[in-house]
């Protein structure tokens, strides 16, 4: 059974189609890289998926659940976890402090700054920082992080919400190679511990076919290819529109 059913999408805007007609399907295990040039509707087809943009037409459903239109905390009550290109911390909170005000908002429902309940979660927030491998950085203050640290909490605060989807666009943006893979071989570790599954934006070629079990490809708006890593290497139209050779 899947666990994202994205079914016709499409969103225009002032006239220009952005995304036109979009399906796909994601299911447990998934490490899903959707790519293609710039100005091809990824970024659309993503807000689309995380409730910040309402489809024009077509539906996304999640777990059973019709999530179309849905506002972004609403899908993410259902079990969608994301990272933002800019990671999304509180700097001046320490490391754990972060996850465990993420951790407060998922059983509480709310929004809420420093309270003495969230030390109920310092346990459960060492937990996930050390999954992420930052146990060491915990009492750290977040602004003092390297990037590629910070984009480490960012998965631990997404894991806190125990999501079965991770949409991350462009998780990698910004880092050197090395950071890209640690980044994503950690992505994957944690897809097969528990049983997530994961859609990524990348511009890094080497990084989609080292790391995503799946491809798919969108060009002008429009899904062009999906299959294995493998396969969309040896896609002549993919080679045309985006590989370039
Ligand atoms: P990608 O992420 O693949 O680079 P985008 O989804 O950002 O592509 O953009 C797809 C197309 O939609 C582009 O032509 C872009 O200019 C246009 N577009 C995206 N967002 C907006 C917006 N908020 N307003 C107007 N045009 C937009
Ligand atoms: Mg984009």
């Amino acid at each position: 059974m899947s666990t994202l059913t994205v079914n016709g999408i499409s969103k225009s805007f002032y006239g220009v189609k952005a995304v036109q007609g979009v399906s796909f399907e994601i299911g447990p295990g998934q490490i899903m890289a959707l790519i293609g040039p710039n100005g091809a509707g990824k970024s659309t087809c993503f807000n689309m998926l995380n409730g910040q943009l309402r489809p024009d037409t077509g539906s996304v459903t999640f777990g059973g659940h019709d999530i179309t239109g849905s506002a972004p905390s609403e899908i993410w009550r259902h079990g969608v976890g994301r990272t933002f290109q800019i990671a999304q911390t509180f700097g001046s909170m320490t490391v754990r402090e972060n996850v465990q005000m993420v951790l407060h908002s998922v059983n509480r429902r709310l929004w809420g700054l420093w309270s003495p309940l969230m030390a109920g979660y310092a346990a459960e927030a060492d937990e996930l920082l050390e999954a992420v491998g930052m146990q060491e950085q915990a009492d750290r203050a977040c602004c003092v992080l390297a990037y590629g640290d910070v984009k480490r909490l960012e998965l631990a605060m997404a894991l806190a919400n125990r999501p079965r989807l991770l949409l991350m666009d462009e998780p990698t943006a910004g880092m050197a190679p090395k950071e890209r893979n640690e980044l994503m071989s950690l992505t994957a570790r944690l897809v097969t511990e528990r049983g997530l599954s994961v859609l990524f934006t990348e511009h890094s070629v080497d990084v989609v076919f080292e790391h995503a079990n799946t491809v798919v490809v969108m060009s002008r708006g429009q899904l062009i290819a999906r299959g294995t890593p493998e396969e969309i290497r040896e896609d002549p139209l993919v080679q045309e529109v985006y590989l370039g050779s």
